[in-house]
């Protein structure tokens, strides 16, 4: 429920309303805070829309995304990594991808919150109105009342490493049940190729999505195995909970026959990569 509505002239303006007022929450696309789950909570917006930076920018092989853009503008901005756009794509609905921001997905910080599984094996850093900035999963650690207002999200896209994404959804159409995003380099090591630097972020299986460091140390500078040797050491590490989208079992299941896709994805660069999409 809005009790208050802003209409600050400027960035800094709204983070001076941000800090000051009860209850006050930002207003960027309004495809999360304008939902039935929050009718009854009480709300002091402040509308955002036009006051942060929206420009999709690829430097070498630096990426820098205003947290104004809009996921549709971020599915078709030219030279970003194909698993970023298929993150973007994730977001299954045209309408809702047309409104939905970059900064809105980190701030709403869902569990399967679609782009946040890429910016945190991207270790993504994400600049603040009036503030530091801060890496993708301290973003996530400090309280939602304490993270401000985010700016704009940069990371490196050199052209060793690679990117994976893929999700899993109930039916095409519908939000994901399982996120995955996955990022290496690959060097030549005993005849095959070994993954250095594997980051592996997960949505779905936790209140928000994270790395999980004890899935990226089993595969971590060794060739990948086949997806049934993936499978069977991962889903033992997983702990998801049972809900209106599967049970806890399905869900470990899942996630583990998931993550094998993603990390097939990774070990084959034709898969998960294109020509303009490098620097
Ligand atoms: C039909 C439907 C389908 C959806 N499907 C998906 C999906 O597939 N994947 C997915 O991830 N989400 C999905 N969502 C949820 C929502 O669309 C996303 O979370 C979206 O990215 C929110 O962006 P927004 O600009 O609309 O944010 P808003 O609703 O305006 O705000 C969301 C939250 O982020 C905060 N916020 C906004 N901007 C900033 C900023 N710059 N800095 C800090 N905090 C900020 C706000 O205070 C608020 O708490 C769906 C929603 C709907 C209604």
């Amino acid at each position: 429920m809005v009790n208050a509505y802003f209409r600050p002239k400027s960035a800094e303006e709204a983070a001076t309303l941000l800090a000051s007022e009860k209850d006050a929450v930002l207003l960027a696309g309004g495809t999360y805070l304008l939902t039935s789950q929050f009718a009854k909570k009480p709300m002091a917006a402040i509308a955002i829309s036009g006051l942060l930076p929206a420009a999709i920018e690829r430097h070498g092989e630096r990426v820098i995304i205003g947290a104004g853009a809009t996921f549709q503008a971020l599915a078709e901005a030219p030279g970003m990594p194909k698993a970023l756009r298929d993150a973007a794509l994730a977001m299954a609905d045209r309408n809702i991808r047309n409104r939905a921001t970059v900064g809105g997905n980190i701030g709403a910080d869902k569990s399967c919150a679609s782009l946040v599984p890429f910016f945190l094996v991207a270790e993504a850093r994400y600049s603040r109105v009036g503030a530091l900035a801060l890496g993708a999963a301290e973003w996530q650690a400090l309280p939602a009342a304490e993270r401000g207002i985010a700016a704009a999200v940069e990371f490196a896209a050199p052209t060793a490493r690679r990117f994976a994404y893929e999700r899993y959804a109930r039916t095409s159409c519908d939000v994901a049940v399982l996120t995955c995003a996955a990022s290496a380099e690959f060097e030549t090591a005993g005849g095959g190729l070994a993954a250095r630097g594997l980051r592996i972020a997960m949505g779905g299986l936790s209140p928000h999505a994270r790395r999980f460091p004890e899935l990226e140390r089993l595969f971590e500078g060794a060739a990948l195995p086949g997806k049934a040797a993936i499978e069977a050491a991962a889903a033992p590490l997983f702990s998801p909970v049972s809900d209106a989208r599967g049970s806890a079992e399905f869900k470990r299941a899942r996630a583990a026959a998931l993550l094998a896709d993603v990390l097939a994805a990774l070990a084959n660069p034709e898969a998960n990569e294109t020509p303009e999409a490098r620097p």
